[in-house]
């Protein structure tokens, strides 16, 4: 247990409780170590993830992981496109190509790097590891909390058995969609779910052909985008499973036939879910806020969840350091108006048009559609409007 030097409030242990050590949390834990404040992780889960969940890391992430003082490493750990391309596996042809290094005077980073959520949770918690005064506990599940003009204090269960407390200056809940922390504020996410469902797999080939470094697309069975996120290892993204004629294992066999014309693959890892776009109505309270999942759901489509995430940990935390170092809590309100605002306007309406865009397409237009983009994109302004909102560094 943290105890600071200089307490002026009784019991007080720690400036922030972090609540959930994904890579909302853990990226917020180090941005507030560097910042000189103690910081304690409270994770549900008995260690770090294991599967791969959001793999690209767009450039705007890439200044916050600059930021943090971890982009080396991350750059040493991911695979990096210097383009957006995908290539059409049916017809062998490249469907659309942009160019994200013609970012290059708007950011230090204009590339994509891929990289599985799980590496991404690894570096950020391996980075903390050199800041004494932050502490990630797992196997430490939050189950309510409770907060006074002065500090918050956190109920938590070990290992599913005793209770136990905490109290901090300030409590952040990065805890997920299912929120603890959010619905102890007595907050729900508001929004819809699209009527379409879609699955991931993680396949690895045995025969990976070195040719084969862009997002790759196939629509001749079943349509089916396939990006690599690791050497030989693919993921496959199948929007439109709703049609329960085909198996999921069916599916998989024939995206991986159609897109890399072989029969073998072992598969990893799958998930068939929903698509949602919710938003907490207020992203904080009193001593409390949230961030990431816990305050907003977007479409998976254009890959920004993690990263939204990210952001909105990064501007939640210059905050938190100016309300900690000036005893003032109030400045949390307009940050979180702030973040809300970003959200809505940001990155739920890009991925609600991408969403939308894909849900007309019914998955066989899509190539039509990506041929259409490439050629209204030869128009260098939208070009460089839409590049910038893809790798989120407009508004
Ligand atoms: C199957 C799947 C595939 C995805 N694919 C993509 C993708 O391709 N692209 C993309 O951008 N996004 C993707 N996402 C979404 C992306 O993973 C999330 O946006 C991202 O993980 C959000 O990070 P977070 O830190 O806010 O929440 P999470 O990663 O959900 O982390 C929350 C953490 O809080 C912990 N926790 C929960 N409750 C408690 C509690 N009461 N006490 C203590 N700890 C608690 C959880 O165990 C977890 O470790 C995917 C998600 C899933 C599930």
């Amino acid at each position: 247990m943290l105890y600071r030097d200089g307490l002026t409030r009784e019991g007080i242990v720690v400036d922030v409780i972090i609540v959930g050590a994904g890579p909302v949390g853990l990226s917020l834990a180090l941005g507030l170590a560097r910042a000189g404040k103690s910081v304690v992780v409270l994770e549900k889960d008995p260690g770090l993830h294991t599967t791969s969940r959001a793999p690209i890391i767009w450039p705007r992430t890439q200044e916050i992981l600059a930021d943090l003082g971890v982009m080396d490493r991350f750059e040493s750990a991911s695979i990096i496109l210097k383009q957006f391309t995908m290539w059409n596996a049916d017809s062998n042809h490249k469907l659309i190509s942009l160019p994200i290094s013609e970012l290059k005077d708007q950011t230090h980073f204009p590339q994509i790097l891929i990289l599985p959520q799980h590496k991404t949770e690894a570096l950020l918690y391996e980075a903390l590891k050199a800041y004494p005064s932050v502490q990630v506990h797992f196997a430490h599940e939050v189950t309510g909390l409770s907060q006074d003009s002065e500090s918050v204090r956190v109920r938590y269960a070990t290992n599913g058995t005793s209770e136990s407390e905490m109290v901090a200056s300030y409590v952040v809940g990065c805890d997920g969609a299912h929120s603890a922390i959010r619905a102890a504020l007595g907050l729900e996410l508001d929004g819809i779910t699209y009527p379409l469902m879609a699955a991931l797999a993680d396949v690895k080939l045995p025969y990976n052909d070195p040719n084969w470094v862009f997002p790759r697309l196939s629509v001749k069975d079943v349509p089916v985008v396939a990006v690599q996120i690791e050497l030989g290892e693919w993921r496959l993204i199948l929007p439109f499973t709703q049609d329960e004629s085909i198996t999921m294992d069916e599916r998989v066999r024939l995206s991986v036939k159609n897109l890399f014309h072989q029969a073998d693959y072992s598969l990893i890892w799958q998930s068939e879910f929903k698509l949602h776009q919710r938003i907490s109505p207020q992203f904080a309270l009193g001593r409390v806020a949230l961030a990431g999942d816990a305050a907003h759901l977007n479409s998976p489509v254009g890959g920004q969840g993690m990263n939204s995430g990210i952001q909105d940990g990064a501007l939640l935390c210059t905050a938190l350091v100016k309300a900690i170092d000036t005893r003032n809590p109030a400045l949390l309100q307009p940050n979180a108006e702030m973040r809300h605002a970003k959200i809505n306007f940001g990155v739920n309406q890009f991925t609600n048009i991408l969403t939308r865009v894909v849900m007309l397409s019914k998955g066989r237009y899509m190539p039509w559609v990506l041929r259409i983009l490439n050629l209204v994109l030869k128009i260098p302004s939208l070009r460089q409007k839409f590049l910038m909102k893809l790798t989120m560094l407009g508004d």
